[in-house]
């Protein structure tokens, strides 16, 4: 068997064109959807993950603020900042870039941020509306894997999934949008005993890990879907996932590649989650 590759940055064009095409809506009904990203410090890969926000909004004819602030910022003042940002109109998504310098608690700004305008979905109230099955703004990579997943019309219900990690941003909501679409879920992490014994069984593997090579063919079994959400270097400097690539191609019946995989997917759920805000917002008005 030779795996057929999602190419999640073919996907994440067609999605982007759906949002091009509702943002030119709105904009025609008076609303321009707006993201405000607030970067504190100057960390390079934050930098570069807020440039590539800015870029999508730009492409998708988006309204993006960019509010960069010192590292030295008080937790106050970015409460401050978000506070206003909550009653700004112009504004339907507000994403505070992680991490933050370590005087600041995250999960304080997290849960300052308006869970209406909690793009990144990472405020508790979306985390719980998630949990019950409730509409909320989901986050952005597993929304992302979830989105991939039904782009190859792949039907979870009663498949066996492992996640592998369970990050609060990753891997933990990425096993309940699996177990939402009735997928059974195994979670595995760095305590787990036989890391193999589990994937062996999966149906589908995500592998959300962070370290290369974690997930390799004696991992699966023949026929596998292969999810690979890790970003990683290689000795010699190249991205690659946490998945030996090369490797599950023979055996896996579909794998994502890294980069061109979940990557692109998403910034791309970001900008879903905002128009969707705006739609909200949009129908709030309407309403009012
Ligand atoms: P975290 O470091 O927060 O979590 C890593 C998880 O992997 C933890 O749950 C940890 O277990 C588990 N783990 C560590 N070692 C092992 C092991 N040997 N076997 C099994 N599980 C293990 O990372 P994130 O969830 O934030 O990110 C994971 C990866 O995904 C990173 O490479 C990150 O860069 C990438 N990423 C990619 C995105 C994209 O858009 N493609 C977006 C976000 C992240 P424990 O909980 O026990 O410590």
């Amino acid at each position: 068997m030779t795996a057929q590759i999602i190419n999640g940055k073919e996907i994440a064009q067609a999605v982007r064109q759906e949002i091009r095409e509702e943002v030119e809506q709105l904009k025609q009904k008076g609303l321009v959807p707006g993201l405000a990203v607030i970067l504190v410090g100057d960390n390079q890969a934050s930098q570069t993950y807020v440039r590539n926000k800015e870029k999508a909004c730009a492409d998708l004819g988006m309204h993006s603020v960019l509010i960069k602030k010192p590292a030295t910022l008080s937790q106050e003042e970015l409460i401050e900042n978000i506070n206003e940002l909550n009653q700004d109109d112009s504004i339907h998504g507000i994403l505070v870039q992680l991490p933050l310098p370590s005087h600041i608690n995250e999960e304080a700004i997290i849960e300052a941020i308006s869970p209406e305008k909690d793009v990144d979905g990472f405020h508790p109230i979306n985390i719980g509306r998630m949990m019950t099955g409730q509409r909320a703004f989901l986050p952005c990579t597993p929304y992302g894997v979830m989105v991939m997943l039904k782009h190859i019309n792949y039907d979870l219900e009663g498949k066996h999934v492992v996640v592998v990690g369970r990050s609060n941003i990753v891997g933990k909501p990425m096993g309940q949008l699996l177990l939402n679409a009735n997928a059974t879920v195994t979670y595995c992490h760095s305590k787990t005993k036989d890391l193999t014994y589990f994937t062996k069984q999966a149906d589908v593997i995500v592998a959300a890990v962070g370290r290369r090579n974690t997930i390799t063919s004696e991992h699966i079994k023949e026929g596998a879907v292969v999810i690979d959400v890790g970003i990683n270097r290689n000795e010699e400097g190249k991205l690659c996932g946490d998945v030996d690539y090369e490797d599950v191609l023979s055996k896996a019946s579909y794998v994502t590649p890294v980069p061109g995989g979940v990557g692109p997917m998403t910034i791309t759920m970001l900008m879903q989650n905002t128009i969707e805000s705006a739609q909200r917002a949009y129908n709030v008005r309407q309403s009012a």
